[in-house]
Parts: structure tokens; C-alpha cells; sequence
């Protein structure tokens, strides 16, 4: 029967099937990602977590790393984060070595994530008074990764722009934001453009803005559409093709302790996101290639 429903079936099942052909290699380096956008609920946490599942799922090893004192990442990863938890607050304070806080996910051994707790609101604070307090999450994420291999460090940033965030954005090279596809999608956007320029200026010039993610699409809607290609205009060569659908199943998963792909790996949202997860690994590719490496 050729109905909506009937077509979007057949649609998710072929793309199903190009994603199970796609043989995908991983850089040597680790590629270090932060997932930033200093408005709130857009999508970071949920785009963080899935992606990384998405990689880990595609045979690269992936560690998260949950800045954020809502411990949102960690929630969704499975990974235990109650207050008595050594966590990545302890590696910014305490000097903890990464290695002792990381946890596998119980969904890959793939899969890592360093998890936060709520003491982690008070960094914040604490940090300003640390010796190097920009440099803190790298200098211990550069010890880990020489002991370690991983393919891709991803962070998840609290929707500030203090002194975790920049420290994500010391520690990191590409800066992936997710940009919501709805009314004001843009707002604040020039903001945070400002605030990578400054840290390429004065703490990190290797940062850059390498991916954006249209989230919580909903084609029924021309404001989507145009919010998508208004997106597309500003930043031709950043927009991923892939697109993360508006779906019920993505909201859902966190609650199970799981990302979309262990909850629901035929759905629209998990698809999406194994696409976007096989176009960044792709992209890598690119570059090196272009580079002569
Ligand atoms: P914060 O700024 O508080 O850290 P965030 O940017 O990390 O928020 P998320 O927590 O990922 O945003 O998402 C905000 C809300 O939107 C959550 O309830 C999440 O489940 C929901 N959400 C995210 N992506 C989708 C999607 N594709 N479809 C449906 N709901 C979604
Ligand atoms: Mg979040």
C-alpha cells in the first residue's frame, strides 16, 4: 500500500541497508570533539551521546567526556554518577588521573565515558584559583591519550560559556554545534562564533568549527525548512547532510539509561544519527587525505 507511513518504512529500510555496506577507517590521531551551544536544549547532550554510540557502534573506540553538572551524558551512557562517584570533576580539581575516573558503558565495550557529578557545579568556582585553570581538561586528557588509544574524544558542555566550557574548548580541536531547527535557531549563534575566536586567538589556535547538526527536524513544518536552509547558506562546508528528525524514541531513550541506538536502532532518530556518525568519520578521512597524509 502506498501510504506516508508505507513510504517512510521503505525509506528507513534502505537506508538501513547502505549504512550495514559503509567499511569505515578511523584517523591514527584521536579527533577531540566539543559539543558546545550556549543556548539550552538544543540538543548537545542528546547529539554527544548519540553520535558517540553511533561511532562506538562502527568500530571506533570512543570515550565521552560529561562536563556538565546535570550529569545528563552520564545518565544516558548508563554509567554510574552519584555524588560519592570519583568523576571528572576530580580530574579538574583533584588532580585524578583520567584513567581512574573513565567507566565503560554497559552498551559497548566501545563505548567510555568520564562521567560528572553534581560537585561539578562547583567548578566553576574552583577553578579560578587553579594554577592553568583554561588547561586543566587538557593536560589530563593529553596524559590519558598517550596510554590510551581512542578515535574520538567527545565532550559535552553545559550551556554556559565559563570556565568549562573553555576548558572543552582548550582541550578540543573541532567544535561540533548542534543547532535546533526552530524559531531563534540562530540567536546567539554570533556569540559563540565570537567566543572560538577568541580562544583560537589566546588559548587554542588549533580550535575550530568543523561540523553543525541540524536537530529536531520536523519536515511537516516550512519554518524547519527554512531555518535548515538559512543554516546551509551561512555555513556551506559545516552542515552535515545527515539531519536528526524530531522523534519521540531519541527523548525517550535517556530514561532506559541508554542512547537511541541501544534503545531503538531501527528508528528514524537512531538512523540519523549512525548516518551523521559515518559523515563525520568520513570527513576525517577527507581531510587527512587532502592534507597528503
Ligand atoms: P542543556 O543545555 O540543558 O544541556 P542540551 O542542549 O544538552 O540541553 P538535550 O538535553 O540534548 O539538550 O535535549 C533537550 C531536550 O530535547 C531533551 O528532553 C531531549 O530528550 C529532547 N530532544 C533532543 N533531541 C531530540 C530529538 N531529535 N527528538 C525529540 N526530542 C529531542
Ligand atoms: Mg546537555
Amino acid at each position: 500500500m502506498d501510504t506516508p507511513l508505507a513510504r517512510e518504512l521503505a525509506d528507513l529500510s534502505s537506508r538501513r541497508k547502505a549504512l550495514s555496506k559503509v567499511d569505515v577507517r578511523f584517523d591514527d590521531e584521536s579527533r577531540i570533539f566539543t559539543v558546545s551551544n550556549q543556548k539550552g536544549g538544543v540538543g548537545k547532550t542528546t547529539t554527544a551521546v548519540n553520535l558517540a554510540s553511533a561511532l562506538a557502534d562502527i568500530g571506533a573506540k570512543v570515550l565521552v567526556i560529561d562536563l556538565d553538572p546535570q550529569g545528563n551524558a552520564s545518565t544516558a551512557l548508563g554509567v554510574t554518577h552519584s555524588a560519592d562517584t570519583v568523576s571528572i570533576y576530580d580530574v579538574l580539581i583533584n588532580d585524578v588521573p583520567f584513567a581512574d575516573i573513565v567507566q565503560e558503558s554497559p552498551e559497548s565495550p566501545n563505548l567510555l565515558c568520564a562521567p560528572s557529578t553534581i560537585h561539578l557545579a562547583g567548578a566553576e568556582i574552583e577553578l579560578v584559583s587553579q594554577v592553568a585553570r583554561e588547561f586543566r581538561l587538557r593536560r589530563a586528557l593529553e596524559l590519558y591519550l598517550k596510554d590510551y588509544a581512542v578515535d574520538f574524544v567527545i565532550i559535552d558542555c553545559p550551556p554556559s560559556l565559563g570556565l568549562l566550557t573553555i576548558n572543552a574548548f582548550t582541550a578540543a580541536s573541532e567544535v561540533l554545534i548542534p543547532i535546533q531547527c526552530e524559531y531563534y535557531a540562530l540567536e546567539g549563534l554570533s556569540q559563540l562564533l565570537g567566543s572560538i575566536q577568541m580562544i583560537q586567538k589566546h588559548l587554542n589556535p588549533e580550535l575550530h568549527l568543523s561540523t553543525i547538526l541540524l536537530t529536531m527536524y520536523d519536515a511537516r513544518t516550512r519554518l524547519a525548512q527554512q531555518v535548515a536552509d538559512e543554516v546551509r547558506t551561512h555555513f556551506p562546508e559545516q552542515v552535515l547532510e545527515s539531519v536528526i528528525p524530531r522523534s519521540v524514541r531519541v527523548s525517550e531513550a535517556p530514561s532506559f539509561g541508554q542512547s537511541v541506538i541501544a534503545y531503538d536502532g531501527t528508528s528514524a532518530g537512531a538512523i540519523a544519527y549512525r548516518e551523521a556518525a559515518v559523515e563525520i568519520a568520513q570527513r576525517g578521512q577527507r581531510t587527512a587525505h587532502e592534507q597528503g597524509a
